[in-house]
């Protein structure tokens, strides 16, 4: 079995490694070829903790297992250890044995970018110049990073709750060259493209402060209860999901099917676009958007191409098991 340990993805794991298996096991999951288990999620009643597992098996890629975490809220103040902590687990798909084990925590935001990446690629418009992000938090650099080098975009705007996060997406943007400017909630009509990733369980972005021919990618809801768009957004808008069942339960989406603005037939798996059985994006007055859950087999597709680079690179720890 190899080992991957935490500390050296940050110099393997690269954005474009990490678009390219995102965007392979999208295409593998609408084409049947590989499914998620059903999540398992506890709080455990020790540390405030949730622990849960995110499992699934794509036949294409070969890829079997499971990533294992979840979040200690007293990690940073007591350990001084982050709060989210993750591992994946790979197995053999021809044998059952374990093949390897990587560390999950940088991997989850390389891989939870690439699949914003993934729909701006596929379903922004090609003129798009002006990207918006709501949120500011770890996530959100992430976000901006790996949807900038989807279209020559020219300007960064920005609005969070908490606006001294700000210079975070000003950090970015000045990386990139690119000019940064903190906005109101309105002003993201100028954006073409619109990330939301935030933790936030209200709406922040609505209707009225979307213009005809955006695309969204919502990163953020992940859970019951969370919402950062106004439900009726997704009414009007052509709506794109990583995996379906995902996003009517615990995405963006569930608010809009509980509301009754949608159903689930409205939902298109973002792979169908990829594998070129859904057109995507039909006209430049469209409303696309992305409901972006996270599923288990984004960390394993990353995973697995972690492995690849550290046994490429001669890292990678090999442990007689
Ligand atoms: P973080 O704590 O670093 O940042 C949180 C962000 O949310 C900040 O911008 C903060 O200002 C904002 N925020 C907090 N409360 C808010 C409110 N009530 N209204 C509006 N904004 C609010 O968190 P992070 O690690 O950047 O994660 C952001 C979100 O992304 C979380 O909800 C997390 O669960 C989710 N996430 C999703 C995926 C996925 O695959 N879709 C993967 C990882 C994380």
């Amino acid at each position: 079995m190899l080992i991957v340990p935490e500390r050296q993805i940050p110099d393997l794991l690269t954005r474009s490694a990490s678009f390219t298996a995102v965007e392979k096991v999208f295409a593998a999951m609408a084409a049947g070829q590989a499914y998620n288990f059903p999540v398992i999620r506890e709080a455990i009643g020790h540390e405030d903790a949730l622990y849960g597992f995110k499992g699934g098996f794509d036949r294409d890629g070969h890829t079997l297992g499971l990533k294992a975490g979840g979040y200690w809220p007293h990690n940073l103040e007591k350990r001084e250890l982050i709060n989210h902590q993750s591992t994946v687990f790979l197995f053999d798909p021809d044998s059952g044995m374990i093949s390897a084990m990587v560390g999950g925590n940088y991997m989850t935001a390389l891989r939870t970018a690439a699949a914003s990446a993934v729909s701006i690629q596929h379903l922004a418009r090609p003129d798009a110049k002006v990207i918006g992000m709501i949120g500011a938090g770890h996530q959100a650099t992430f976000q901006l990073r790996a949807a900038l080098e989807q279209r020559p975009f020219e300007k960064v705007i920005g609005w969070n709750l908490h606006p001294e996060m700000l210079p975070n997406l000003a950090a970015v943007a000045e990386e990139a060259g690119l000019p940064f400017e903190a906005v109101a909630l309105d002003g993201m009509t100028e954006a073409d493209v619109i990330i939301t990733i935030t933790s936030s369980f209200a709406p922040s972005l609505l209707a009225e402060h979307v213009s005809p021919g955006t695309h969204i990618a919502c990163m953020g809801t992940d859970t019951k209860g969370k919402q950062e768009l106004e439900a009726a957004l997704l009414g009007s808008a052509t709506v794109f999901a990583d995996e379906i069942d995902q996003s009517i339960t615990l995405g963006e989406a569930q608010h809009a099917i509980a509301a009754g603005l949608i159903s689930r037939d409205d939902i298109t798996e973002i792979g169908a676009v990829i594998n070129g059985t859904h057109p995507g994006r039909s006209s430049a007055e469209e409303i696309t958007l992305f409901d972006g859950t996270g599923v288990g087999l984004q960390d394993l597709a990353v995973a697995a191409a972690v492995v690849d680079l550290a046994v490429e690179q001669g890292v990678a720890i090999e442990v007689d098991f």
